[in-house]
């Protein structure tokens, strides 16, 4: 057989390219619900690939097989598409990350790729390692990132100790987010990027993102926000200028909670003051070919495919569980055990006002139900017990419809208390400056109805009443004499 030779190759992966590009414009033209919908995957491509599949097939297998050595050449030197080892690329990965990709730049003309990670601390990484490099001309000169103190625990963790105590790079920390001038005076030329998470996880932070990303363009630094909490369905920071959103897609993107998995989407051309013009160019595809490939925190496919499954109905539920969220909050904030409850959508917040610049419904002006742009806040809610640490854990404790487990984002309504979970690694001062006291309780409501999750909530603060609480549970599980756990 007379080989097809590796330009055979080349052009059909250019002619592939504008197909592909010309789809994915298609798509951008569409609502919000239907990018949710159907992401990137197409009837082409089902019909032509995948036995007209209407769902996009998970791709299992490990690996690709070529043709001949022509197409394996171009294919391992990027020259053309290709699944060539599932730590790099996977179609089914492929279709998650064209989605979100889709979604985060939704409603702007802003470009941008997307790199699908195992988790959202493999996202974090990601996303902010390729730019703690030392300065080539003058290696052994200090480098920073300023980065708010408002974060999840585990970031905490990672910036704190991994980064900072570890390779000595210095995190510039912003305590009090919402002072612009804070941010600005922990910048030096050796500053690297400027990291937020917004809304935060679970302390609800909250800032003026518009003047962030003035300031990293004053300075050619980029803006890197972790946005799990708000979700692309109420924010969306690359369309504001920001050059990095990372997901914690384990949350309410994958709120069924199968599974672990995290997302980094960039847009094409970020500023960054690294000379590092492929990284700058694209920067998800560089981290997946480059960094990722020989650092390997990839996702697997299996959880692709739960998350692009839960996706596709992501701005109903967050609208859903926004409304029912501020119920519950409504309902918490007047009762007589609850010393505080925050809630960005709570007029008493005191960054309500900011928080309603930033978290819109997507689309909402297009739903017949509302007409006009509105204002959600997402599911993510805390309170305070009257009492301290001891009458938080007694309520906690009570509640029977509520799971206690550290997890967020859930289509079932969870809680935990942060400082003896997510925040307990940091210590006392870290909580400090994270701002969690130990008799805080994070929330964040499911699609249950509200007045059940309320109910629980009532009967569960009755506890501080004086009255008992039985948590009676039965002999035998429902599945059988198998897994009875006979209790003494
Ligand atoms: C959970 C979470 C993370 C970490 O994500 P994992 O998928 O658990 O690794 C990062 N940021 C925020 C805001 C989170 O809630």
């Amino acid at each position: 057989m007379k080989p097809l030779g590796i330009n055979h190759y080349l052009e059909a992966a250019k002619r592939s390219a504008e197909w592909h590009k010309n789809y994915i414009s298609q798509m951008k033209k569409c609502r919000f619900d239907t990018i949710s919908v159907h992401g990137i995957y197409s009837m082409q491509e089902a019909l032509d690939f995948n036995q007209g599949s209407i769902i996009e097939p998970i791709y299992m297998s490990t690996s690709q097989s070529y043709r001949d050595s022509d197409e394996m050449e171009a294919a391992l030197s990027y020259q053309i598409p290709t699944w060539c080892y599932s730590r790099i690329a996977n179609p089914t990965i492929y279709y998650l990350e064209g989605v979100l990709a889709l979604l985060e730049t939704y409603g702007s003309d802003v470009d941008a790729s997307c790199i699908a990670t195992s988790s959202g601390m493999a996202a974090i990484q990601t996303a902010v390692d390729p730019f703690l490099l030392p300065d080539p001309k003058n290696p052994s000169k200090p480098i920073n990132f300023v980065a708010t103190t408002k974060v999840y625990g585990g970031t905490f963790q990672q910036f704190a100790i991994r980064k900072n105590e570890e390779r000595h790079i210095e995190w510039r920390k912003v305590i009090n987010s919402n002072d612009i001038n804070e941010w600005e005076n922990l910048i030096d030329e050796n500053t690297r990027f400027l990291y937020g998470e917004m809304p935060s996880n679970p302390g609800q932070a909250f800032f003026n993102l518009k003047k962030v990303i003035e300031l990293g363009n004053k300075y050619g630094i980029p803006v890197i926000i972790d946005s799990t909490v708000a979700t692309p369905a109420l924010m969306r920071p690359l369309a504001l200028g920001a050059d990095i959103v990372v997901q914690s897609v384990s949350k309410t993107l994958l709120t069924s909670g199968l599974g672990i998995a995290g997302a980094v989407i960039a847009k094409k051309n970020l500023t960054s003051n690294i000379d590092n013009p492929e990284m700058k160019a694209d920067f998800c595809m560089y981290s997946k070919q480059l960094p990722n490939r020989d650092n390997g925190p990839n996702l697997s496919p299996m959880h692709a495919i739960l998350a692009l499954n839960d996706i596709r109905t992501l701005r109903s539920r967050v609208d859903l569980q926004s409304r029912s969220t501020m119920t519950v909050a409504k309902f918490l904030s007047e009762h007589k055990h609850i010393e505080k409850v925050e809630y960005l959508g709570l007029e008493s917040h005191p960054l309500h006002k900011i928080a309603s610049d930033y978290l819109w419904l997507v689309d909402s002006e297009y739903d017949e139900q509302y007409g006009k742009k509105i204002n959600r806040y997402g599911h993510l809610m805390s309170f305070n017990v009257k009492g301290g640490a001891q009458a938080a854990r007694n309520v906690f404790d009570a509640m029977q419809r509520i799971w206690r487990a550290t997890d967020l984002g859930r289509i079932k309504s969870v809680a935990t208390i942060p400082a003896i979970s997510t925040h307990s690694q940091q210590g006392e001062e870290g909580r400090k400056l994270a701002d969690i006291p130990p008799n805080l309780i994070r929330l964040c409501v499911g699609a249950e109805h509200p007045d059940d999750i309320i109910a629980d909530l009532d009967q569960a603060l009755s506890v501080l009443d004086g009255k008992k609480v039985i948590f009676t549970s039965p002999e035998y599980s429902a599945g059988g004499a198998s897994s009875a756990t006979l209790r003494k």
